[in-house]
């Protein structure tokens, strides 16, 4: 199972290519956790990988991977985009 993780490389300007779909990480956005402790909310642009309209997701700087489809896309097409077994490629462009 891959592990997000964007800590070391969380700048406007990366981009991160998920099967050569592109992620452009747009803003990061302060906030605070629930202990206390400082972090950033992540902000990502994207051309959905169904229907090709840009749409905005947010992630925090470790845990999931973006999502690759707009929020309609995701309303009428259950399922993963990846076929099963299939090796998904990951990778992150600095800014
Ligand atoms: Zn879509």
């Amino acid at each position: 199972m891959l592990k997000f993780d964007i800590r070391e490389m969380a700048t406007p300007g990366t981009v991160l290519e998920i099967d050569r779909q592109k992620f452009f990480l747009t803003a990061l956005e302060p906030y605070t956790r629930k202990d206390g402790s400082a972090s950033y909310i992540v902000h990502w642009e994207a051309e959905c990988a169904r229907c090709g309209e840009a749409f905005e997701d947010l992630t925090g700087l470790t845990g999931r991977f973006p999502r690759r489809r707009c929020e309609t896309c995701r309303k009428v097409a259950r399922g993963r985009i990846t076929k099963r077994g299939k090796r998904v490629q990951i990778r992150v462009i600095p800014a």
